[in-house]
């Protein structure tokens, strides 16, 4: 309770936080100051993809801490170069830039996009990027992100982003110009509510820009590294983007983002872009650490099947429960959605039951756990929603 009157005393008022301290975290759990013990299925908003304090990363971290923390980028250093080359090799890009978050990492794909459309495309510069779409938080996200309420507060928002309908391939076509130069996308909206679009919609996209000669820039800041159930959102659709942008699991919580592009638009000069800690050797040590764990123990493979389990209880909960209206989710990026707005309501009482989960609409709740839960870890969830949506109501 006390650090909580400090936080409202100090803090800016930015969150409404939950009436929880945390303490401390062991894989799937979290513990409070009370010493209550949570299952986590928010898991640091879908980042602790191996889990909280998982012993390789806590490894690489302590080493890495104890050797060389920060330098300038204007040295090599090791951790960067072996992060550069295990993402490289296992995605369709061909070079990567790190940096300290996802938003920033957009913020470098929309700065290499409208180099592109200097170079190429007759100083073209304006993105194309979806409704209800989430890119971070810095001003130019904010105008990519096309949610009026996060806008509002911020208008006038920097130029050049234009936000259509996501899932409807003649939105992007009516609003491609002369002066666009890329169309930037989730491949699964995470913030925007577990929005899964239509097969194929990705492939008429990425067609779309191979005519016209724009850049795809696929934004898998939450759906990369295993959580849909392959390595990156893409390898569902049978496309490649130009540019993808990466961060939350990467470094296993420790704040970092990449920018990864195909060499042919890789198209910074000397000096251009930079970063004072991007991929500092501490990062970039936890980072090559959490995605060599993920690729060594096939983690992607894992979340696909487990998120086949997770789904089909969830489906049965929906035959019990007349109150949910659907479940959707690939791999671990699961949402259940109400036929009312009881997400905020439900969350509380499994809260209470130790069950952390995330309201991501006034009528759904998203799940996002580590990949390396266990289904007797998902039974557990499962049951205590079961009794949640039953003392629901009651
Ligand atoms: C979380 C998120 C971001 C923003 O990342 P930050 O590290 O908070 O800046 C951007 N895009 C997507 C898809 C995200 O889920």
């Amino acid at each position: 309770m006390e650090w909580q009157n400090l936080e409202k005393k100090y803090y800016m008022q930015v969150v409404k936080r939950l009436p929880l301290t945390l303490v401390k975290g062991a894989g799937v759990r979290v513990w409070d100051s009370e010493g209550n013990e949570y299952l986590d299925l928010v898991a640091g908003w879908a980042v602790n993809l191996l889990g909280h304090c998982h012993p390789e990363v806590v490894k690489a971290i302590t080493e890495q801490a104890a050797t060389l923390i920060q330098t300038s980028n204007q040295f090599y250093t090791i951790p960067q170069v072996k992060l550069a080359e295990i993402l490289i090799e296992n995605s369709c890009l061909d070079r990567i830039f790190l940096t300290n978050s996802g938003a920033e990492a957009n913020e470098g794909a929309v700065k290499l996009a409208k180099r592109y459309g200097k170079l190429k495309l007759d100083g073209a510069y304006e993105v194309i990027t979806a409704m209800n779409s989430f890119h971070g938080r810095t001003l130019a996200m904010t105008a990519a992100t096309g949610q009026k309420k996060l806008q509002e507060p911020y208008l006038p928002l920097p130029q050049g982003f234009i936000n259509v309908e996501y899932n409807d391939i003649q939105a992007i076509k009516e609003a491609t110009c002369e002066r666009t130069c890329a169309v930037m996308l989730e491949p699964i909206q995470g913030e925007g509510g577990v929005n899964i679009p239509d097969e194929g919609y990705l492939k008429m996209v990425r067609d779309w820009c191979d005519e016209k000669g724009l850049l795809l820039i696929l934004d898998e800041i939450q759906t990369g590294l295993g959580r849909t159930g392959k390595l990156f959102g893409y390898m569902h659709e049978g496309i490649e983007p130009d540019v993808m942008t990466l961060a939350k699991g990467l470094a296993g919580g420790v704040p970092i983002g990449a920018l990864l592009a195909k060499e042919r638009v890789s198209l910074f000069d000397y000096g251009e872009h930079g970063s004072t800690y991007g991929g500092n050797p501490l990062a970039a040590a936890a980072g090559y650490a959490t995605v060599r764990f993920i690729v060594e123990n096939n983690l992607p493979d894992k979340a696909d099947r487990l998120g086949k389990y997770f789904v089909s209880g969830l489906e049965n909960l929906k035959k019990q429960f007349n109150i949910i209206s659907e479940v959707r989710g690939r791999g671990l990026l699961i949402a259940l959605y109400f036929r009312e707005d009881i997400a905020e309501e439900l969350l509380k009482i499994c809260l209470k039951k130790k069950l952390l989960v995330n309201r991501v609409k006034p009528n759904a709740l998203r799940f996002i756990p580590p990949l390396i839960i266990t289904e007797r870890e998902l039974d557990e969830a499962l049951m205590i929603l079961k009794e949640s949506l039953g003392e629901y109501g009651r």
